[in-house]
This record gives structure tokens, sequence and C-alpha cells, in this order.
């Protein structure tokens, strides 16, 4: 019996974050009828979660170092960024009806500096050009027939025929918002292999003493500089009871990872005052104390918080009493030396992944033709920055008009 063309336009994208979102537009966009699985009970719970953190959706600086934040993997990446660049990402979020701004820093931002009324905008959106979203549906693999197998709530497998599907599954961190990493298992099943995931982007546990984790935790450090050997970073930090975490952190990339995996040890160097010279600051700090509180005196002599003292005395007591010279040297360069890494779950995001030569440039598995994929479950990473969003959308959308191509073509090919 010929099969129907119907059947034959049906893409799948299972996982609803904004690889798998994307992947839809762009398939339905080809005029492909298109469903969309999610396991979660709603859409694009990460994303949700990044905005709470004002949503950096990519980033402004010219192209070339831009792509080199994605290190190995810029040059598989590098096609399909180039054909959904940041200024690409504006104008569709601005087709949404959200505009977006640059800030101080070069990343840019929704003005409203939330991810919901964009995600809002963009279901009703995908709602209009058909896009059908079927929620609580856990993807569990294929059928002998090719079918996919999708788990519901009630325990039931239900089968659904898909001429092409997109997975777009996430990484393996945060797995209450349904990244959870699981979907490696099955796709091992069927030989499709996977760099072991990692935490990036992510915090990094220190022995502080019980005192310091215990009143300081949470504890913004604003205006650091933050080095490791010769990567240096300005930004900001948050004291964690573990240990270290935030964006300056994260900014360091893969630095911390690699000498904690070489060396088994990390020491990072923290400049309280980075825009002083260790001896304007020891100028600024020679000065009588008086009987002041450590705390006081480097405030009224230097501007500096009060964690600036908490943490002299937690890493450097040594030097709580020393020479003018001799604290600004500490308050310059505090040494933390990082134990590990904090637990992958609360990572902003995963490094591992699918590994490229499993997939052809357009993101077609080489031994399941049919099959593409997309965002975070790739073998990439990146740093934060907007370099993670931008390259969750610009592959989504090369895996969704890639699997309109195949089927199209199977279409025309009366397969
Ligand atoms: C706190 C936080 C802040 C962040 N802030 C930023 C930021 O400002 N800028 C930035 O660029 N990035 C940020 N990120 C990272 C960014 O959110 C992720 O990189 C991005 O969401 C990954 O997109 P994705 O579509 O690949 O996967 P995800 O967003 O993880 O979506 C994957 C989807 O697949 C579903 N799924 C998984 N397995 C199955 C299955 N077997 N069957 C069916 N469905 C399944 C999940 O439920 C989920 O909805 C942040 C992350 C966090 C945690």
């Amino acid at each position: 019996m010929p099969v129907s063309s119907a059947f034959q336009t049906t893409i799948a994208v299972i996982g609803a974050g904004p690889a798998g979102l994307m992947a839809a537009e762009a398939a339905a966009g080809q005029g492909c009828s298109v469903t969309l699985f999610d396991a979660m009970p709603s859409a694009g719970r990460k994303f949700l979660m990044a905005g709470r953190g004002g949503l950096n959706l990519t980033h402004s600086e010219p192209f070339a170092p831009f792509l080199a934040r994605y290190g190995a993997a810029a040059g598989h990446l590098a096609p399909m960024i180039e054909s959904f660049p940041p200024e690409g990402l504006r104008r569709w979020a601005a087709e949404l009806g959200i505009e977006t701004f640059v800030g101080s820093s070069g990343r840019v931002f929704p003005k409203g500096l939330k991810a919901s009324p964009l995600l809002r905008a963009w279901l009703a959106r995908l709602g209009h050009v058909g896009v059908r979203l079927q929620t609580r549906r856990r993807w569990v693999g294929f059928a002998p027939d090719g079918a996919l197998r999708l788990l519901d709530p009630a325990g039931t497998v239900e089968l659904f025929p898909a001429a092409a599907t997109v997975l777009a599954l996430g990484g393996a961190s945060w797995a209450r918002l349904g990244s959870d990493g699981a979907w490696t298992r099955t796709l091992a099943d069927l030989d499709i292999a996977s760099a072991p995931f990692r935490a990036a982007n992510c915090g990094f546990t220190v022995a502080w003493p019980a005192e310091f984790s215990q009143r300081h935790a949470g504890t913004p450090l604003k205006n650091i500089a933050l080095s490791l050997a010769d990567t240096r970073v300005r930004g900001e930090a948050v004291v964690a009871g573990y240990g270290i975490e935030g964006g300056a952190v994260y900014a360091l990339g893969s630095a911390p990872h690699r000498a904690l995996a070489e060396t088994g040890a990390a020491r990072l160097l923290l400049d309280l005052k980075p825009d002083l010279a260790p001896a304007d600051l020891a100028r600024r700090l020679d000065r009588p104390r008086r009987g002041a509180s450590l705390a006081s005196f480097l405030r009224k002599a230097a501007n500096l918080p009060p964690i600036a003292a908490a943490l002299l005395r937690a890493v450097r007591p040594d030097i709580v009493h020393g020479s003018p010279g001799q604290m600004a040297e500490a308050l310059k360069a505090l040494p933390l030396d990082l134990t590990g890494t904090a637990a992958i779950d609360r990572a902003i995001s995963t490094a591992g992944g699918v590994r490229w030569d499993a997939l052809g440039p357009d993101l077609q598995v080489r031994s399941r033709p049919g099959l593409f994929l997309a965002g975070e479950m790739l073998d990439w990473e990146a740093p934060t920055g907007g370099y993670l969003l931008q390259a969750c959308f610009a592959t989504g959308r090369w895996a969704g008009a890639a699997a309109a191509a195949y089927v199209k073509q199977a279409d025309l090919n009366g397969l």
C-alpha cells in the first residue's frame, strides 16, 4: 500500500528546550507537519531557569572571537552559527516582539530580562504554524519498524511513526527541569557514542574554614578578577557553602577542569581590587588602624567590602597583621585552592555528549538515516555569555531544516 504523503512529511522533534523548539520552527517553516514531544509537563523549563539570570541570549562580539569560544567544536558549529548568527537571533527575537539590548559586557539580553514573554510568544507562533506539542511523553527508543517509543505517565508505551526525527534532549544538569542525560543509554544501545558528561560552567569546591562558609555562603564578590596560570578574567563571583561559583568562575572556561584533571589541584588567585596596582593599594593601606576592626579598616582605607576581611582571615591569616605591602599583595592575589568541581546537577551546562564523528555535516546520525540531533546533547562546550543558547538555537535550526530536506527528498524518491 502506498504510504500517504501526510505520513511522509511528519517530523517528530523530541525535547522542547530552545534547540527542539527551534528545530520544530525550522521544519514547520519548510511546510512539514511537526509534532514536538517532551517528557516534562511543559516546554522550556531550563530556558525559563536561564531567564532568572536575565536570559543572556547571545553575545555581540565579532564573529571570529565569538566562534573561538567553542574551542575544539568551533569548526563543526561554524556553518550553523554562520547561518543563524547573533544578529539573526536578535532579529528573530524582535519578530516575536522581544527587543534585545547589548549590555556593557557585550552580552545580549531581552529588554525585559526574562525568558517567559519570549517563550510564550514563541509557543504561540509555533501553534499558529501547526506544530503540535505533546508533553509528558518520554522518548525511550525505537520500535523494530522505526516508530518512536514514547512512554506516558501511566507507564504505557505509545508508538509514533515519523518520517524523520530530531532529538534535542539537552545535557545532564538540572535533572528536575528535564535534562537528565538518561538518553545516553538509549543512544548507546543504538551504537551512537557519546563523550562522558562533565560539569561545565560550574562552581568548584574550596575547603573553606567551617565558620567562614557558614557565615558567608551567598555573599557576592563584585568587581573582582580571577586568574589561573595565564588566564585572567574580570567579573563577579559568589561565595558558596561548598566553594565558589558565578560568572567570573565560569568565564575561566575549561582551564580549572584541565588543571584538576591533570594534577588533581588548581589554585585560583582572587584579586579583590583589580583596578589598583599593588603599590597603589599598599599606599592606601599605609595608615594607622587605631583599633578599628580589619573590616572597617579595609573599607575606610580601600573601599573594600566586609567579605574582603573575612576572606583574608580565612585564606591568609598570616597576613592580617602584616605590613601594608604584604596586605596589598595578598588582597590582589588571594589563593583559593580548588579541590574539585561542584555537583554536575547544579552546573549551568555540561560538556560531553554525542560525538561529532557519529554525525554528518547536516547533524544526521550516520548510522541511522532520518535521525538528527541538536543542542546541548552534542559534544561541545562554551563559557557563559550567551554562547550556550546561541549554539542551541543554531544547531536546532540546522537540524530542523535538514530533517525537512530529508523527508522532502524521501517523498520525491517515493520512499
Ligand atoms: C541556571 C541556568 C542559567 C542559564 N543561563 C543561560 C544564559 O543566560 N545564557 C545561555 O546561553 N545559556 C544559559 N543556560 C544554559 C541553557 O539554558 C542551556 O544550554 C539550554 O537550555 C540547552 O538547550 P537544549 O534545548 O539543548 O536542552 P534543554 O533546554 O535542556 O531541553 C531539553 C529538553 O528535552 C527534554 N527531554 C530530555 N530527555 C527526554 C526524553 N527522553 N524524552 C522526551 N523529552 C526529553 C527535557 O525535558 C527538556 O525539556 C543556563 C542554564 C542554567 C541551568
